[in-house]
């Protein structure tokens, strides 16, 4: 069997059972004094500092700072071709997925360490280029790099390490119920339009093509609002990298309900309407890249939430009660309330193509 039989989902499956059955640490009756919060399957791994607050089930009793930990690759030819993401802007969103994924908890950005995998013939200026964008993100965010690693390789890929830091209680994705509302902290599809706009109309210029450019290049992660998030005890959240409907898939997942998307309450901006106005809907449902926060709860917190927040919050949909051995499940509906079966999936890491 190859891993693309397993795809994404079977092999981390795989090798979380493996992980946590061996590992040292919580639950394996080992001296260490561990205090994870978040175990691995979110966005961020989380445990608490200092070494104490966690009752003996993990659960904190207290808020206290909580240290993140995540990790996240770009390979060139799968993540992105030099053609459509230059070098600077290659960095500013290697350090940005990271940084969306410490929002995703509501944390802040703290310390990277940053691992290149680059072919000898790179040019130095290019590489002088990538460290320029990273260094824009870091400083926008409040980040510092301090180290990394550096190895040959037939592709360029960058890996980022991030650590972030919070109070209170990470947000993750095992915490959402039936009957929760879904609601996304901005606007949907504008990086897949940009990339889109890139492949098949390289030339264009104009607002909308600069727009449209900049979403995909260069994505602002949603640190405030994973804040704000917190603050308003949401306690369901990840950030949509891969597209809304592959992510809420996952949530679901994790919280072992189903959802729904109603596509007509999509937030598309205007202008992404304007350029592509068929394919926007299914570029806000699978363009992935946007790094806006998906988040869940009770309907009338949620609904207060998205009235408080600015630029393009809304309400998508709502979670039902998983049938047996189903969760996970996503369905989309149209402004008729009948089901979209045809649209786009988003990323599966290890499928060949578009799901
Ligand atoms: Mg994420």
């Amino acid at each position: 069997m190859q891993i693309k039989d397993l795809g994404e989902f079977g092999v981390i499956d795989l090798l979380s059972r493996l992980v946590i059955d061996q590992r040292a640490g919580p639950g394996n009756g080992t001296p260490f004094a561990f205090n994870l919060a978040v175990d691995s399957g979110d966005d961020t791994a989380a445990w608490s500092l200092p070494l104490s607050g966690a009752n003996s089930s993990g659960q904190l009793d207290s808020p206290q700072l909580i240290e993140l930990f995540t990790t996240d690759t770009m390979v060139e030819g799968v993540h992105f071709t030099r053609k459509t993401t230059p070098w600077q802007d290659l960095g500013w969103k290697s350090v940005v997925s990271n940084i969306s994924d410490v929002a995703s908890m509501g944390g802040v950005p703290m310390y990277a360490l940053v691992t290149l995998g680059l072919p000898p013939n790179t040019h130095v200026s290019d590489l002088q280029s990538l460290y320029q964008g990273m260094i824009e993100a870091s400083n926008e965010y409040g980040l510092s790099i301090v180290g990394g690693d550096m190895v040959r390789s037939p592709v360029v890929f960058i890996t980022v390490a991030l650590t972030g830091a919070m109070h209170g209680q990470p947000m993750v994705r095992t915490d959402a119920r039936p009957g929760d509302l879904v609601a996304v902290s901005g606007f949907l599809g504008g990086s897949g339009g940009g990339l889109k706009l890139m492949l098949e109309m390289p030339d264009e210029s104009g607002a909308t093509a600069d727009y449209l450019r900049d979403c995909h290049r260069r994505p602002l992660p949603a640190v405030g609002i994973g804040q704000a998030l917190v603050e308003a005890e949401i306690t369901a959240a990840m950030d949509v990298s891969d597209g809304l409907a592959d992510d809420l898939a996952k949530l679901c997942k994790a919280s072992g309900v189903s959802g729904k998307i109603f596509a007509d309450q999509l937030p598309i901006h205007p202008l992404l309407k304007k350029r592509f106005p068929k394919d926007c809907v299914n570029l806000a449902l699978g363009g992935g890249e946007d790094y806006v926060l998906l988040f869940c709860g009770q309907p009338s917190k949620i609904n207060h939430v998205v009235s408080e927040l600015p630029g393009g919050a809304a309400v998508v949909g709502e979670l039902i009660a998983a049938a047996e051995g189903e969760s996970g499940q996503v369905t989309v509906f149209d402004d008729k309330g009948k089901e979209l079966s045809a649209y786009n999936r988003g990323w599966d890491h290890f499928g060949s193509v578009k799901k």
